[in-house]
């Protein structure tokens, strides 16, 4: 979608700092981390958000695929021996900012229950 930041970023018309990618999907650094490590999953294909996603077979099978790949996602974010915390936020009331689907993969400091 072209007036979308992600895709733009999927596309490399827009900056990013990979630390992942394959076929479906794409991982770079959040610009505003919460926390030491603070990453983006990013299906490639355009979906608005999860309910988007999920209620398409081809969401479906990314989603399928995100949920393979974790543990390999993990170590490139550097995370194999820690927690972490994986989030979606959906839509406006969820609080979603860019609508393009993405999960964050945040860790490197304890996590406390925080619900801005
Ligand atoms: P959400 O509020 O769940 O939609 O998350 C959107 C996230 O995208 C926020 O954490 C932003 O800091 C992040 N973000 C916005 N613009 C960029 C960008 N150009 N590169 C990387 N992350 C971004
Ligand atoms: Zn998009």
């Amino acid at each position: 979608m072209k007036s979308c930041l992600f895709c733009k970023i999927v596309s490399g018309d827009a900056a990013s700092d990979i630390i992942y990618e394959n076929d479906d999907l794409i991982v770079f650094k959040d610009i505003h981390p919460i926390a030491p490590v603070h990453v983006l999953i990013v299906p490639k294909k355009h979906f608005t958000h999860l309910i988007e996603m999920v209620t398409s077979e081809d969401g479906r099978a990314v989603l399928s695929n995100i949920a393979e790949l974790l543990p390999d996602i993990v170590l490139a974010a550097g995370l194999e021996n820690r927690g972490f915390r994986l989030v979606n936020n959906c839509k406006e009331e969820g609080g979603q900012t860019i609508a393009h689907v993405h999960f964050h993969l945040i860790g490197g400091r304890p996590l406390k229950l925080e619900l801005p």
